[in-house]
Order: structure tokens, then sequence, then C-alpha cells
């Protein structure tokens, strides 16, 4: 249930509305709009009586949420939730470009893809020091060494890092040095996963499930946002689906449908829905036509010898190009 509060209601109305509900049992959750602030009912089994707070002092009226999700929820707010991240802001009509290797390999291979990706005009460093690989004998990242390597690159070119956190064990060392922690698709129902990037003050990129539906990735989003943390971006990356020509199937009308059913901005990964280079360039381009927050693209100096997903990575030369054709597509689309 949404308690909606007349516009300009005093702090104390708020925080008196919120014991109220507050000593019904329930948990009230105050989410601030634009001229308005909302109060969302949470812990609730069962209905609600709206009758209980109808009458009090403030409330102009109270909305009963229909989804199993809440706090994700347009219902619950209307406005698009905006994510700052350095120079970038996800969620405010722009499209930011995060950019980067799969994964970190070395100092020089993480600043040279640095300076090329910020000269093309990347607003976010990626690369990953914990990865995920399906096969256990596979280069499976530096780790602490890796995030080491991601702070020199802030430091280096200004730019923010974004890098995967796997397991609730090593949380606290990624976020020491990460700006922005992804949660993988591997990970998206890791619940305690979840639960713990609730608290953090990072900002959390939630990749979408190997299949997962909307609304499962969007109850996943909820686990975050329940437990405090308001700033989760998430990223379409493809799904499996029966095909071959691509490594997943990138799932374009997943975003508009996420617009609707969400406050939260949602970017989208081109490069693990094609698992091909000559795939990425195209769906970036179609990513920027269609409104989305943002994308996040795989880039490396020298593909050919990347420890992952080299087949996937841009050469600096294309990102340069793409980048091109993405800025001109979100002038003309950009409302
Ligand atoms: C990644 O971004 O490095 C990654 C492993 O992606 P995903 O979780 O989408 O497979
Ligand atoms: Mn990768």
């Amino acid at each position: 249930m949404l308690i909606v509060m007349e516009k300009n209601t005093s702090k104390d109305t708020i925080q008196a509305a919120v014991t109220a509900i507050e000593k019904r049992g329930y948990t009230a959750r105050p989410i601030p709009g634009g001229d308005r602030v909302s109060i969302g009912i949470l812990h609730n089994k069962g209905s609600v009586d709206a009758a209980h707070f109808l009458g009090l002092e403030g409330v102009k009226e109270v909305i009963s949420v229909t989804k199993p999700y809440k706090l994700v929820s347009r219902e619950f707010k209307q406005e698009n939730t905006r994510i700052k991240v350095g120079d970038a802001v996800f969620g405010d009509g722009s499209f930011p470009v995060i950019a980067g290797p799969c994964a970190v390999e070395s100092e020089t291979q993480v600043l040279s893809i640095a300076k090329s990706v910020k000269d093309a005009g990347a607003k976010l460093f990626r690369g990953g020091a914990f990865k995920p690989r399906t096969s256990p004998y596979s280069f499976q990242g530096l780790g602490k060494q890796g995030l080491k390597l991601l702070a020199t690159v802030r430091e280096e070119t200004g730019l923010p890092v974004v890098t995967e956190v796997m397991d609730v064990e090593n949380f606290s060392l990624v976020e020491d040095y990460a700006d922005v922690v992804q949660i993988g698709t591997r990970n998206m129902q890791n619940f305690s996963l979840l639960r713990r990037a609730g608290k953090s003050s990072r900002p959390v990129v939630l990749k979408r499930g190997l299949s997962a539906t909307l609304q499962e990735w969007l109850m996943a989003a909820e686990y975050i946002m329940e437990e405090g943390n308001n700033n989760i971006i998430l990223c379409e990356r493809g799904v499996r689906t029966f095909v071959r020509h691509s490594r997943n199937t990138l799932d374009l009308s997943v975003v508009p449908a996420a617009k609707k059913e969400t406050h939260l901005p949602i970017i989208v990964d081109p490069s693990h829905a094609a698992g091909v280079r000559n795939q990425v360039i195209p769906l970036a381009c179609a990513s920027a036509a269609l409104g989305a927050d943002g994308i996040m693209i795989e880039v490396h100096n020298h593909p050919e010898e990347a420890l992952s997903d080299g087949a996937q990575s841009l050469y600096p030369d294309q990102f340069i190009a793409v980048m091109k054709k993405i800025n001109a597509i979100h002038a003309i689309v950009r409302e």
C-alpha cells in the first residue's frame, strides 16, 4: 500500500504519519518524489485497511499496490530514479557509456584501454577482478590485485570504475575499491548477495538472469531496495534462447517494458548478448535508439590475446566509431 501525502507536507507531519503506520506493526518507508512524499507500507501480511490512514493529517490518498514488488514499482514512485556517478547520470534521459575489458589483466592493459575509451567519450570504466567463469579452468580474475589496478585507472583517468562482486565474503573488499558494484547474471537470484548489496552505499548494476522474467528481475531489485539501497541500475545482457547465431538473445523489448513497470534506470550490455564483435555495434545502436539509460560495452586493446571474452570485445577504433553512431542516434531520440 502507498500513502500519498499532500504537496509540501512538513517533515513533522510525515514523521507523524510514519509513527502512526509503525504503531500498527508495519514498516513505513518514505519515498521522496518531485513535489510530494509518498510513504510505502511494507511487511504487511495480507491486505491493509486504507481507512486506518485516510484520516491522518497530510494524507491525500491511499493506493493499493497490485504488484508483487513494491519499492521498485512505478506505482510506488512515478519519477525516474536518477543515479549520479562521476560525470554520468543514469535515468535523466542521457546515455552514459560504461566501457572496458571483460577482465582486468594487467596495468598496461587497463590503462591503455581506459585512456582510449575515455577519449572516445566513455563515462565509466568496467573490468572484472572476480570473474564468474563457466569452466573452473578458465581465468578467474586477478582478485584483489585486479581491484588495485582499477583504483589506478580511477587515479590516472578520473573515470569511476564498475566491477563485479561474486559473493558476500568479498563484498566489503570490492565495495572499498569500486564506485559501482555489479551483480552478474549468474547471481541475480543470490538472495544473500542481493541483501548485502542493499546495505552498501555503492550504486549497484544488477544484470538480468540468464532466463529471468522481468518480474523475477524486479523482485531481485526489490531485495536490494528493501535493505535500503535505492541506487540500482538494471542491465539487460541477453537471455538464453534456442538460437545459435549469437551467444544470447538481446531482449530489446524488455527496455520499454521495464520502464513502464519501474522507476529504476535500465542499461543494455550488447557485448554479452552478442558474443561476437560484429553484432555488438548494431545492437549498441539499437540500444541507443530504444531509449535505454545507457550502455555497457567490452573493449580490449588486443582482443585476440584477451583472457576472457575476446571474441566480443571491440577494438579501440571500433569503439570510437560506435560512440559516434550512438551519439548521433541518441541526439535524435532524446526527448
Ligand atoms: C561481465 O559483465 O563481466 C559478465 C560476466 O557479465 P554477465 O554477468 O552478464 O555474464
Ligand atoms: Mn565478459
